[in-house]
């Protein structure tokens, strides 16, 4: 609309909420049709859709009859992008999209390079490019949603971080999951960076349509090999931005330099080195980028030592691959799941983690797939079943989980499930159980 596009705005829904909001737009000149979010509306020759809409809706339909393209608001974005553009550097994954594109701007800033953290995250693409601000280089989240409706897009170098199964009601199927997620790599220009302990994502650096000189770039909680960064002594190494590939190697930091030091967050930090190595960023930077970076709220937070258990908010666990993450990190846990399980089987997570599991505690409205998945593989844990899926049973779990964890043990709210059966989401989900843990602070009690 600012640019002189003639403007509707589409909402099937028409509740009191999209009312309001189709106020505000009418009052700056924009067509708002509402509870109609099947048929296209008459002229258009241009849709751009938002991840609310699955692929399989009606309008689509009538649109891809029509001729008509459909895109998202990252397309649109680097569509409207100026020819001096700042380049991006993109991040995608199942789990530690947010922390590893974070990690990245935390690098780059420490580069000295003008930059932001932006797509998925916050700060939308479109307000950058139509912005005002300059900025030498971006690092971008994307989610798949995103990717999918962004066949056009063009990163300077990009990155998979992992790839599980997740949103596989929006997407259809995995195969069509992996396939928008690949499409980060499609047109790269220096690297194309893949997790090396996850051939899934290895494979779509294979089939992507890069520039010519565009090389793979592996990523490893190991010594790396050849063109790959990982981990040697406890310490960061890159051989693939390197002189010498075959001989030469960097060190760029140590892996206590990463907050939390657990695996899963050494891999996002190594995610983050390579497309700022990419980038051209020098080691030290790294170094000092990562130990500037604080993680987001929610993700692996530890809220307080009481009693010598520790209690760690991992509410944005909100799917088994994640929480899979956080369990494996600490040796005794007491575990708190539960809530909208989104098609999810829960028998490998509960598997892996059963001999750390001193108990655990369920709520939430698929609470049963975990007691049943816990029945089969740890029978020897102790199962709190609050069977309660109202926002209050956040305490009620924390006194639970107190019951049953010893000195040295770990409490940790890692739920593999979406939150809005009990919560509004996840944010509000890890502030209710941090406020259940400090109510249970003494006093003086030390913070951590
Ligand atoms: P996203 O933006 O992809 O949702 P976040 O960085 O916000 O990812 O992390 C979400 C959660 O995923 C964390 O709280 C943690 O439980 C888990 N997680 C983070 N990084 C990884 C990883 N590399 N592999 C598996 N799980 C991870």
């Amino acid at each position: 609309h600012a640019l002189g596009a003639h403007v509707t705005v589409v909402n099937g829904v028409a509740g009191e909420r999209q009312r309001a909001e189709a106020a505000e737009l009418e009052a700056l000149g924009i067509t708002v049709r509402l509870g109609d979010g099947d048929s296209l509306p008459e002229g258009t020759e241009l849709v751009v859709t938002t991840p609310g809409w699955k692929p399989s809706s009606p309008l689509f339909a009538a649109a891809g009859q029509a001729g008509v393209e459909i895109i998202g608001d990252v397309e649109l974005a680097w569509r409207l992008r100026g020819p001096d553009a700042a380049p991006w550097l993109a991040v995608t994954g199942t789990n530690g999209k947010t922390t590893t594109t974070r990690m990245l701007a935390a690098i780059l800033t420490a580069a000295g390079l003008r930059t932001a953290a932006v797509g998925n995250i916050g700060v939308s693409l479109l307000d950058v490019v139509l912005g005002e601000q300059q900025y030498d280089v971006l690092a971008v989240e994307l989610s798949s949603y995103q990717l999918h409706w962004a066949p056009g897009i063009r990163p300077h170098s990009a990155a998979v971080l992992n790839l599980a199964p997740d949103h596989l009601d929006w997407h259809g199927s995995m195969a069509a999951y992996a396939a928008d997620k690949g499409r980060i790599y499609h047109g790269n220009k220096v690297a194309c960076v893949y997790n090396a302990a996850d051939p899934q994502t290895e494979r779509l650096v294979e089939e992507a349509d890069v520039e010519e000189g565009c090389r793979a770039v592996g990523f490893t909680l190991d010594a790396p090999r050849m063109s790959e960064l990982g981990v040697v002594d406890g310490l960061l190494v890159d051989r693939a931005f390197v002189p010498d590939r075959r001989n030469s190697a960097q060190e760029l930091a140590e892996t206590a330099d990463v907050r939390p030091p657990a695996p899963h967050n050494i891999a996002n930090a190594l995610a983050a080195a390579a497309l700022a190595r990419a980038y051209g960023v020098p080691a030290g930077a790294v170094r000092e980028g990562l130990r500037a970076f604080r993680p987001d709220a929610h993700r692996i937070e530890e809220v307080a030592v009481i009693d010598g258990v520790t209690y760690v908010d991992d509410s944005k666990a909100t799917n088994t691959h994640a929480a899979q993450a956080s369990l494996t990190a600490y040796e005794h846990v007491v575990w708190i799941a539960g809530g909208l399980a989104k098609g999810a089987e829960f028998d490998e997570l509960v598997a892996a983690a059963a001999g750390r599991l001193r108990g655990a505690v369920l709520f939430g409205a698929d609470r049963a797939l975990i007691r049943e998945a816990l029945a089969r593989h740890a029978p020897q844990v102790p199962v709190v079943d609050l069977e309660r899926t109202d926002t209050g049973a956040m305490s009620a779990a924390v006194d639970a989980a107190r019951e049953l964890a010893a000195a040295g043990d770990t409490v940790l709210l890692a739920p593999a499930c979406a939150s809005m059966d009990m919560f509004s989401n996840y944010n509000q989900r890890g502030d209710l159980f941090a406020d259940a843990v400090r109510a249970a602070l003494p006093d003086s009690a030390a913070r951590s």
